[in-house]
């Protein structure tokens, strides 16, 4: 289209300049001065530059001049009229934009006076389109649906780390209890639990400073007047690395810090804890970040210990798991050392102080703790074998030890709370869920982790893209326009390849989980023999042989099958495990409950089997309910104010999924306009017609189709749009810019 001679002022799009990177795309500018070979084109914040003339791509619709609040209603939908609007409205701190009813979020990294009283007020009972987008209004229409329809709701919350999902959250809860208002000790509950959760499942990362390292699906049960009656928390995968290692910069656990700086000396004696900074500790020191800026550690210690009042903890309960938390911080600094038995490498623990903190504090014997952590029994010939174990295996069998040790205290704790909030009641209630979920991960290196995580997404991204399909297919109904023809795949191979059909993924790590010699190569290799010739099976290039891809809707992600079989495994020293159990400790003793002898400890389920249940329970509850999307995005990598990166933008919106309502709208009729629209911009094509106002603006522009474009060209008359596709525009805009 590089022969357009463009009027000065018009809006245009222009190709990127100077970059290669897949994730640039066009921009919009206006036209300032026209050369024969170049073209001096102004963006929006004024700049003035040269483009060659051929990279002025097309002139660009009336819809995307300025910014819109519903994006369904950009006449050309694309990935890069998307960035531009969100742009354009970020820039005037408009946070929030529509594409239907699903909301995106972009982070503003400040404090914006949006979420007070007053807008709880302005946002009550009205419909999305009567007032700018806002969380609230999303919040309040599920409310309304909730009440008037009697159907269960859902609001599913996605984006990358730091991009607002927890915080969208802790809104969308705000709202409800406030419109609920009743001031109930049940609302003060709920909205509680959240800085517990939080202490436990939350730590500082490179990328947010409060990251949540773990999904949650909490749903919110209403009586039938509308009062918030209970709730229900579901959890998702606790990230469990965290808790032996952190990355530079990064911390463990909040909890952790918050204890030693918010105990009482006479309670950290309790506990043992002599040394009050982390770095003292092995488990909090590794990332070399004890203090965060803007946190308090002390007074978050003192939240928690209230909101534990609040959700009802026992105080000798939250005394057991304090006593857990600090055992785990002296298992931590336990000192083991490499000996050499009969030719043997063999471990030590000559560390008896350290030995004597733990054993007391998980009320077990000394020297079966030390035993344990030393050695292994196994079960040979219906006789039991001991035998001693290397530094290394003593010290990854504590680690595995410890893992599973929190894993256990934070499920207890989140199975706590729910004894508290969700009573049990007679009738049936209606609820609004929100799932705050980690989104698409693509990293340097993959694992089981993000294996696990990018499932989910498929799973909730099928979710979607059903939701908008039919959405669409709405719209072409309300415009009477024949909708059959339009073909459309979704990611249903994927969610077979992984984890639904026979063979899938999942099985065979399952299966070779539990082959004794299997290794995590022989998983690879299976999987390569299994699905290697598939197109979206991807087998690692020359330097990658060790891994293998999966060509995921969000694109394609190469996972590293090191540790796999470990961790899907999921289990800790059968040694250690009977031990635990005769624990004088009762809380700990209720964290591994079912008396397992030690060699069907192999027989527990697998991280794979407990993650596609709980994702099979929690698809069934969305399913069930009518959904609403929020999808958060993060501006920029620096935590900043006012700083929109367009790439890692453009990024961001082809993992959430979100591209799939242009594709779709691609399927049909990409641009639309409104008839009278259309006709402004296209009557010169036709002999002149009078005032607008007295024409019918819908035969007009069948008029001018007829005469414009070719007879068989697919486009169709819905009742208040015109259906187009690209090819068509493009010939009325190559004819108009002609005359
Ligand atoms: P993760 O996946 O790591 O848990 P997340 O998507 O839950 O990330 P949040 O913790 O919700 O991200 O947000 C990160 C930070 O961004 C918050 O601590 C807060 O500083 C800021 N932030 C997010 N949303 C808003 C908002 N609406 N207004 C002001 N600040 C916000
Ligand atoms: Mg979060």
């Amino acid at each position: 289209m590089s022969e357009f001679v463009r009027q000065h002022g018009e809006y245009v799009w222009v190709k990127p300049q100077n970059t290669t990177s897949e994730f640039a795309v066009p921009f919009g500018a206006r036209i300032v001065r026209t050369e024969k070979t170049q073209t001096l084109v102004c963006d929006d914040r004024n700049k003035q530059f040269w483009v060659p003339a051929g990279d002025v791509l097309k002139a660009m619709h009336i819809t995307s001049q300025e910014d819109v609040e519903d994006m369904i209603t950009l006449g050309d939908l694309q990935e890069y009229t998307i960035l531009r609007n969100l742009q354009n409205r970020y820039a005037k701190q408009l946070i929030y934009t529509y594409t239907g009813s699903m909301l995106v979020a972009i982070n503003p990294y400040q404090i914006l006076p949006i979420y007070t009283n007053r807008e709880i007020q302005l946002y009550r009972n009205k419909s999305l389109a009567e007032l700018p987008p806002h969380i609230f209004a999303i919040s309040d229409n599920a409310f309304q649906r909730l009440q008037r329809l009697k159907e269960n709701q859902c609001v599913v919350i996605s984006g990358e780390s730091g991009a607002g999902k927890t915080e969208s959250t802790k809104l969308i809860l705000q709202y409800l209890a406030a419109i609920s208002g009743k001031h109930s000790w049940i609302e003060q509950q709920i909205i509680e639990a959240n800085p517990i959760m939080e202490a436990f499942g939350n730590a500082k990362t490179v990328r947010n400073d409060n990251s949540s390292r773990f999904g949650k699906y909490i749903e919110i049960r209403f009586t039938p007047q509308g009062a918030i009656q209970g709730a229900r928390i579901q959890q998702y995968l606790l990230e469990k690395s965290r808790i032996v290692f952190q990355s530079r910069d990064e911390r463990n656990y909040h909890i952790f810090y918050c204890m030693l700086a918010g105990l009482s000396t006479a309670e950290r004696e309790r506990l043992k804890l002599q040394e009050q900074s982390p770095s003292q500790y092995h488990y909090l020191a590794q990332g070399g970040c004890f203090t965060l800026p803007g946190r308090g550690d002390a007074k978050d210690f003192a939240d928690i210990r209230a909101a534990m009042k609040v959700l009802s903890f026992k105080p000798e309960e939250v005394w057991s798991i304090l006593s857990l938390l600090a055992a785990i911080l002296h298992l931590g600094n336990l000192r083991f050392t490499a000996t050499e038995v009969a030719n043997l490498a063999t471990a030590e623990i000559d560390d008896t102080p350290n030995l004597q903190r733990v054993a007391q504090l998980l009320g077990i014997p000394i020297s079966a703790l030390n035993a344990a952590l030393t050695q292994r029994t196994i079960f040979v010939h219906g006789e039991h074998v001991t035998t001693s174990l290397s530094k290394e295996a003593a010290i990854e069998g504590r680690d595995a030890f410890v893992k599973s040790l929190y894993d256990g205290i934070f499920v207890r704790i989140v199975r706590r709370i729910n004894e508290t909030i969700n009573k049990q009641v007679d009738q049936p209630m209606n609820s609004i869920g929100v799932l705050d979920i980690f989104g698409f991960e693509n990293f340097d290196n993959n694992s089981f982790e993000q294996l696990c995580i990018n499932y989910a997404n498929e799973n909730l991204q099928q979710f979607f893209v059903g939701h908008i399909f039919k959405m669409e297919q709405d719209e072409y109904q309300n415009e009477h326009i024949n909708w059959q023809h339009i073909e459309f795949q979704d990611n249903q191979q994927i969610l077979d390849l992984i984890g639904m059909k026979p063979m899938n993924l999942m099985s065979l790590i399952d299966e070779e989980s539990k082959f004794p010699k299997g290794t995590d190569q022989t998983l690879l290799e299976k999987l390569h023999v299994q699905h290697g010739n598939r197109s979206i099976y991807v087998k690692g290039k020359t330097t990658q042989t060790s891994l293998f891809g999966i060509r995921h809707y969000a694109g394609v992600v190469m996972y590293n099958p090191l540790g796999f079989l470990e961790k899907n495994r999921d289990s800790f020293s059968g040694d250690l495990r009977t031990l635990v159990q005769r624990s004088t400790n009762k809380y700990l003793v209720d964290i591994f409950p079912h008396e397992m002898p030690m060699d069907t400890a192999k027989k527990q389920p697998t991280l794979c089997v407990k993650f596609r249940n709980s994702l099979d329970m929690l698809m069934r509850t969305l399913s069930q309910a009518h959904p609403y999307f929020i999808r958060c995005i993060k501006p920029n990598e620096y935590k900043e104010p006012k700083n929109f990166d367009k790439e890692l933008c453009v990024r961001q919106l082809r993992y959430s999924g979100m591209m799939e309502t242009a594709r779709i709208r691609r399927a049909g009729y990409p641009i639309r306009h409104a008839y009278r629209a259309f006709v402004e911009r296209y009557r010169l094509l036709v002999p002149p017609v009078g005032p607008l106002e007295q024409c019918d603006c819908r035969k007009l522009a069948r008029q001018i189709c007829e005469v414009a474009l070719p007879a068989d060209s697919d486009r169709q008359y819905g009742k208040t749009k015109l259906f187009l596709r690209d090819e068509d525009v493009a010939s009325l805009e190559l004819q108009r810019s002609q005359l």
